[in-house]
């Protein structure tokens, strides 16, 4: 994507990418696609996309973070809420006990307010070290709470997908996430607030299905797997054979699914370059969003 504005152009520089590279060292690192081993830090440096081949390797929800936004402004929301086995299903606590303590997470999903480019923003970021991001009643609270509070303090929300899908065992509640947060969603739309998704590998299931496909703007990091159901239950339902590039970013891209792919080392840019672009449409007043582009005080904005 070209970037018709100078200002845009300051900010090329890696944000976060000093304190990522602090604790890495020269461990080798295999890609799962090519195979290529590379020293992580030489990985860090290149956003954890690997050199040989290109594909973006799975980020934790804080690094990526600390990739996007202006130094120390992520301020971290709802914490606290994470998940509880109200079903006893089996082995399900021990699942949560373990992602616990390999992620270091409270949940598949850690949501704040951070500034890109000093632009204010509400986001959510998906995980998928912890149970593989599915979806489950914390997941749907936490983002459902984003929404609620992009809507109190007038910011647009910034959501980073990554998802097995409804998290089964929390049966029918973590499918109601579903429509929960899409309720969010049409409210946070409803009062003029902007929604921005990127599509990350693997986006599945019911997430694919609710409010990862309800951004005003989809983004997506290339080569990432982004579905429903998963491709042999598809092939043996349908009886045919679909194409290799199926289910990917550049297939949905093709479809007219997605709005642009976007290179990692190019995201911060590119988020930047559409919160600016839409700073005049986000909330500030209970005026309808045409009348807040028609004000007079607007205008010396352009
Ligand atoms: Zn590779």
């Amino acid at each position: 994507m070209d970037f018709p504005f100078d200002f845009f152009k300051r900010n090329n520089e890696p944000v976060g990418m000093k304190a990522l590279l602090k604790n890495a060292d020269a461990t080798p690192v295999e890609c799962p696609a090519c195979k290529a081993s590379t020293a992580r830090s030489a990985l860090i440096k290149n956003y954890m996309v690997c050199p040989q081949c290109g594909k973006p390797m799975r980020l934790s929800a804080r690094n990526r973070i600390t990739y996007l936004v202006d130094k120390g402004s992520f301020r971290e929301l709802f914490a606290g809420v994470s998940s509880v086995d109200f079903l006893h299903f089996p082995g399900y606590s021990e699942k949560l006990k373990k992602a616990h303590k390999t992620t270091q997470e409270n949940e598949a999903v850690v949501c704040g307010e951070a500034k890109i480019d000093g632009m204010r923003c509400a986001m959510f970021v998906m995980d998928p070290r912890f149970v593989m991001a599915s979806m489950g009643s914390a997941v749907g609270e936490k983002i459902t709470r984003t929404f609620e509070y992009a809507m109190e303090h007038k910011l647009p929300v910034i959501g980073f997908t990554a998802s097995g899908g409804a998290r089964m065992q929390e049966g029918i509640v973590s499918l109601m996430q579903m429509a929960k947060v899409s309720g969010a969603v049409k409210r946070h739309s409803n009062a003029g607030g902007l929604y921005i998704t990127v599509l990350t590998d693997p986006t599945t299931g019911g997430v694919t299905a609710s409010f990862a496909m309800e951004g005003d703007i989809i983004l997506a990091e290339p080569r990432a797997l982004v579905g429903f159901a998963g491709r042999r239950v598809i092939e043996q339902t349908t009886h045919a054979k679909l194409p290799d590039n199926f289910q990917t970013s550049e297939f949905l891209l093709e479809h007219g699914f997605v709005d642009a792919i976007v290179e990692r080392s190019e995201m911060r840019n590119t988020l930047a370059l559409l919160l600016h672009q839409h700073e005049r449409l986000t909330i500030r007043s209970q005026v309808p969003k045409r009348m807040v582009v028609a004000k007079k005080d607007d205008s010396k904005r352009v």
